[in-house]
């Protein structure tokens, strides 16, 4: 087997946490900060568990490495990998925090990510370089699986339900 590229043995770090998330029944979507190459925090998706719109995996990664650095600033060198192309919000916290490159898998597939637009954009004078499609197919894959599976589960809920609903009106005819 091929040697994995030190980009690829950060994103398969990404991937594993994603797939914690997927055990919990979260869209898989993991984020690693690495700083002196090492992960110094780890981050999934967690919007169905907690209920915030904030919980990316990113913002939990940013978070917690800043708590780890106790500072909001991150070390110069920082860096986010990433198993989906950032979100906007995700891009901005990014910027704040100073991260200084962002490794992503999978693209957002309808392009409206405005990641390269936010990264250009030299807000708050801090540029974040990005680099898409890092282990792009198994990023990729882990977020289709999901999503196929979901479908599959509603498609199941849906004979169940109208199963249940048939026997109920059958025995409402009886009734009568
Ligand atoms: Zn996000």
């Amino acid at each position: 087997m091929r040697r994995l590229t030190r980009e690829e043995k950060f994103m398969r770090a990404a991937i594993k946490i994603a797939q914690k998330g997927l055990q919990e029944g979260e869209v898989p979507i993991g984020a690693v900060v690495v700083y002196e190459d090492k992960v110094v925090a780890k981050g999934y998706n967690r919007r169905a568990k907690l209920q915030l719109a904030s919980a990316h995996a990113e913002m939990m990664a940013i978070d917690k490495a800043c708590k780890k650095f106790n500072s909001w600033r991150l070390p110069e060198g920082c860096e986010l990998y990433v198993t989906l192309e950032p979100c906007p919000m995700c891009m901005g916290a990014s910027l704040n925090a100073r991260v200084d490159k962002i490794y992503f898998g999978a693209y957002e597939q309808k392009g409206r990510s405005l990641t390269s637009a936010l990264a250009d954009a030299n807000l708050l004078n801090h540029k974040t370089e990005v680099v898409g499609g890092v282990l792009q197919e198994e990023c990729s894959a882990l977020l289709s699986g999901f999503f196929i599976s979901m479908r599959q589960k509603q498609k199941e809920e849906k004979e169940r339900l109208k199963a249940a609903k048939e026997i109920l009106d059958n025995s409402e005819e009886k009734d009568i």
